[in-house]
């Protein structure tokens, strides 16, 4: 079965991703495995942000708790991605104003930039070394999105107060990202961007700090929800009166509601040589990251050793493809093509969770059973947020879980077996749609 499952089928058992953070991180701190029968407040499936920030903030709250990871602390999405710290939830405020009203929407809005104050506040708080970098680029690969661009930075200064963002034309954004692929967009300085492994690791030992517990190479193979919830791995049993599922992306099938609602997708991404200062400045001379506009996005950076640290790509299904760098490097050249003869150095992938709407999942399943998952592609502050909203609604102040609850995130159509075709028939088609 380990070919049909995203926690086997492209990683080795208990460790990281060939990423250049695992290889600038060298995790060498292994944690126990489950063993025996245990009991405890609060059980966490997942040892992501989601589930070890959940983790902190119920340990900070007294609870007994206990986190139980198939692999490593960090070793899913969280200990992988861009580390790209967006503003704002992955839809934009007109989307949300639409559907929700205004008021609401606003509200998602301050969520949000509570996520991005947090992850800046545990950062210094449990003085983690994840390189911090403020600045992140929208930017417009159409030149009919321009206009939204400049609108939108207006309507966000104007209506929510936000001054940290503005308006690049085409020359100023082709002063900061050297290529003709982008005609104009936003800088917004109020986003950053971070090392996520590296804050993952600080956060799982600040948790543990608090009095959390954080159990690896523990899969939970099993769960037997009830007011007293059982969960089994291969060697121990974890008995708890709450369970929150914090496994975004490497859920499987474990639990069919939650499955339902959430599509695993693979996004991949590659990290060059160092560069030398000319290289740099004939690419990328900004210190900000970048996000562009296409459906599949291509998200890029420098990193703190002066590597371009390039995402794009994506895959449906189980397994990766057999050469990620060569997959990642054609979508870096089409927008960096004086790139040509840069080595790659790392390249990796890792599974994130969508939802229909592209809006996180935050669902109680039962009075004690509870879920954060499918950020869709913006999960670092989100995630990290969702663990402190699920153990405040764990404790019993539920306002902001509710809240959160409330953006509707419909089945997939089709079911959890047919969902990868449906998924392949709409991802091609809004990959040929940047294309027209
Ligand atoms: C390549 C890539 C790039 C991304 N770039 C960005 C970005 O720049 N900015 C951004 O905001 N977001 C980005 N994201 C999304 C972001 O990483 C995620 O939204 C976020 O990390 C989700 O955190 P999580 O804790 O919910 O899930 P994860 O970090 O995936 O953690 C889930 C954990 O659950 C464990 N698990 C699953 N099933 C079981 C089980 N049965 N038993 C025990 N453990 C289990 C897994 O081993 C895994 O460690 C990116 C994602 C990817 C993959």
């Amino acid at each position: 079965m380990s070919g049909l499952n995203l926690l086997h089928s492209n990683d080795r058992q208990g460790m990281h991703a060939p990423s250049w953070y695992a290889a600038i991180n060298p995790d060498h701190r292994e944690r126990p495995a489950l063993a025996g029968t245990r009991d405890c407040d609060v059980a966490i499936i997942g040892g992501g942000l989601t589930g070890i920030s959940a983790a902190l903030h119920l340990a900070r709250a007294g609870y007994k708790t206990v986190v139980l990871e198939a692999h490593r602390a960090g070793w899913g999405a969280s200990g992988r991605n861009g580390g790209q710290v967006g503003t704002g939830q992955r839809r934009d405020q007109d989307y949300l104003e639409a559907r929700y009203g205004a008021d609401t929407a606003r509200r998602f809005w301050q969520i949000a930039e509570e996520a991005k104050a947090l992850v800046r506040d545990l950062i210094r708080d449990l003085a983690i070394d994840c390189h911090p970098i403020d600045g992140i680029i929208h930017a417009d690969h159409k030149p009919g999105y321009v206009g939204h661009s400049r609108a939108y930075a207006e309507k966000l200064q104007r209506d929510y107060g936000y001054s940290a963002i503005r308006f690049l034309d085409l020359e100023e954004i082709r002063s900061l990202v050297r290529s003709d692929r982008y005609f104009g967009g936003t800088f917004d300085s109020g986003a950053f961007h971070i090392d996520p492994l590296a804050f993952c690791l600080g956060l799982a030992r600040g948790a543990e700090a608090e009095g959390a517990e954080i159990f690896e190479n523990s899969e939970v193979m099993s769960v037997e929800e009830g007011d007293r919830v059982r969960l089994k791995t291969s060697r121990g049993e974890l008995r708890a009166r709450y369970l929150l599922y914090a496994c975004n992306g490497y859920l499987g099938h474990l639990q069919p509601q939650i499955a339902q609602r959430v599509l695993p997708i693979n996004n991949f991404v590659i990290t060059t040589r160092v560069l030398t200062a000319e290289e740099r400045a004939a690419i990328l001379p900004s210190d900000a990251a970048v996000a562009d506009s296409k459906f599949v996005i291509n998200y890029f950076r420098m990193t703190h050793d002066n590597r371009l640290l390039f995402g794009g790509g994506e895959n449906y299904g189980y397994r990766f493809p057999a050469d990620i760098k060569a997959f990642v490097r054609k979508p870096m050249l089409e927008i960096f093509p004086q790139a040509k003869d840069i080595a790659i150095d790392h390249g990796w992938g890792g599974t994130l969770a969508v939802t229909v709407r592209r809006l996180p999942l935050f669902q109680r399943l039962a009075g004690n059973i509870l879920t954060c998952t499918g950020y869709s592609g913006q999960g670092v502050a989100l995630a990290t947020l969702a663990g402190r909203i699920a153990g405040e609604a764990i404790g019993g102040q539920a306002e902001r879980f509710d809240l959160m609850a409330k953006l509707d995130t419909p089945r997939f159509p089709g079911g959890t077996l047919l969902r990868y075709p449906m998924l392949v028939a709409a991802m091609t088609w809004f990959a040929l749609r940047d294309r027209l």
